[in-house]
């Protein structure tokens, strides 16, 4: 075959206005937020319905034409771009139909582009929540957030993406289609396909629409920044809060007051959002959701307590929706401003709670010893025991920061493996992370992936080169 039929042929089964190949069109599909990556790729294309998808797909199989899924190409760890440069990729934001939405059942069946943003917009018109909630939620889509299994801000609450979805559809790699867009809460018939390809990361098949769950829409949110003397508090705060406010507690953010100067400093939020009265090196964002039938106060009746144990030194209470809104800006800015202050070295971890103390303690101490002076910025989901790990250069340093990530990467992820904790939480594997993966899991665990990808896409053309390399 030439290099000009598979595209002439693929041209045909998309049609002009879904067939992308030239430099300028490419760059939304390319650009990647690490800025990590830069393969390219033969061409993309948009289809705009599981048929048409479908068609690409049996032509790739036909052909051994390598296929890169993509949705909102807001992943962090490169696997929606290629990872060899003569893939296609095949971008599902063309497909944002609202199949149905099922107020009674609390279920709505999306297409895979319908963005996370508008998923929330289309369950508050059925008077429901969809509670995924994440920095890049006005750019991800239904195809990325299932096949990254993406976490965010509500996992506490409502789990991750996995745990939202009731069943998908999707292309595999010869072209077939497999329904599984199921409405049911019970159905324990054989292997569970849906949780096989959420979080798959597009090796096993291409999402093409899910059935996701909706809940009941909380009447009220009250929102705390509370100022803490160490995580170790924070785990204990987060055991009270907990105990007494249930599945109430929809967020639980332990953030390094270095993220809030850094903000002030960057001018990325107007006014500082901590109470100053005692101030502190740490901070738990903290939010509960209160639903009809729930009594206001909920929050400051478990604050007061708090105080009382000295659990808590100060906190800033949110009193209006401005207050509300300024502090999940300040906590979705903790990664743009680590950019906006330089280069960084970064990492998505997860421990069991209690651990997050030691975790902390001992990677900053042998990174201090590696580095001197360098910055620590661990921040995120501390009631998913999940931390964004990052390290930014120390003050006025001109060297080279990425000179001492190899030490610190392997000094985290020794400590790591002590402490049974994940090389990624939430953001997954991609080409990012597929050689640590080789290294860091149960040999067992890798056969048996190995396997089933190359039961589901024996030729490989389906988003080769991340999670496994068979
Ligand atoms: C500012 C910002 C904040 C973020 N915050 C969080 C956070 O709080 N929690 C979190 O978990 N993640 C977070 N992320 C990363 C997260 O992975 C993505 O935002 C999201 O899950 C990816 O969705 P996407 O549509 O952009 O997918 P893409 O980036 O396009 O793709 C991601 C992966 O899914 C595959 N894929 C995409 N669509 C399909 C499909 N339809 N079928 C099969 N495979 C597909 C791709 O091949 C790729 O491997 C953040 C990213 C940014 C930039």
């Amino acid at each position: 075959m030439t290099p000009a039929q598979p595209f002439d042929k693929l041209l045909e089964i998309v049609g002009d206005a879904n067939f992308h190949q030239d430099d300028a069109a490419m760059v939304r599909f390319l650009d990647e937020p690490r800025d990590l990556f830069h393969k390219g790729a033969r061409c993309a294309v948009t289809p705009t319905s599981v048929a048409m998808v479908q068609k690409v797909m049996q032509f790739a199989y036909q052909n051994g034409v390598s296929v890169v899924p993509q949705g909102g190409n807001t992943g962090l760890v490169g696997g929606q771009v290629p990872a060899n440069g003569n893939e296609i990729i095949l971008s599902l934001a063309k497909m944002r139909q609202v199949r149905d939405i099922d107020a009674s059942t609390n279920v709505m069946t999306l297409e895979a582009g319908v963005t996370v943003l508008e998923a929330q917009k289309h369950a508050e018109e059925a008077n429901r929540l969809f509670p995924l909630s994440l920095g890049s939620e006005g750019t991800c889509q239904i195809g990325g957030i299932l096949s990254t299994n993406a976490g965010g801000t509500a996992v506490l609450a409502y789990g991750n993406s996995r745990d939202l979805c009731m069943g998908v559809e999707a292309v595999l790699a010869d072209g077939r289609i497999y329904n599984g867009l199921s409405k049911l809460r019970k159905d324990n018939t054989g292997y569970d396909l849906k949780d096989l390809l959420v979080g798959a990361e597009g090796t096993l098949g291409i999402i093409t629409a899910a059935s996701m769950k909706m809940f009941p829409r909380p009447r009220a949110f009250e929102t705390a920044l509370l100022n803490i003397a160490s995580p170790q508090v924070g785990v204990d705060v987060f055991e009270i809060v907990r105990e007494r406010s249930g599945n109430r507690l929809t967020s639980f953010e332990l953030l390094p007051t270095i993220g809030i100067d850094l903000q002030l400093k960057h001018d990325l939020i107007g006014r500082d959002p901590r109470s100053q009265d005692t101030p502190s090196n740490w901070h738990i964002l903290m939010e509960l959701s209160l639903f009809e039938g729930d009594q206001d106060g909920a929050l400051m009746a478990v604050l007061e307590e708090l105080v009382e144990k000295g659990l808590v030194e100060d906190a800033s209470v949110c009193n209006s929706l401005g207050d509300r809104q300024l502090m999940w800006l300040m906590r979705e800015n903790y990664s743009e401003c680590q950019k906006r202050e330089g280069d960084s070295i970064k990492h998505d971890i997860s421990v069991a709670i209690r651990d997050i103390p030691t975790l902390i303690e001992e990677v900053d101490a042998v990174a201090e010893e590696i580095l001197p002076g360098i910055r620590s910025v661990a921040f995120g989901h501390m009631g998913d025991g999940n931390i964004h790990y990052d390290f930014l250069a120390p003050e006025g340093f001109e060297g080279d920061l990425q000179a001492s990530a190899p030490a610190i990467h392997a000094a985290t992820y020794e400590i790591l493996a002590r402490l049974n904790g994940s090389i990624s939480a939430e953001h997954g594997i991609g080409q990012l992370k597929a050689d640590l993966l080789a290294q860091k899991k149960d040999p067992t665990a890798l056969d048996m992936m190995k396997s089933i990808k190359l039961a589901l896409d024996p030729k490989n053309i389906l988003n080769p080169g991340k999670i496994v390399r068979p």
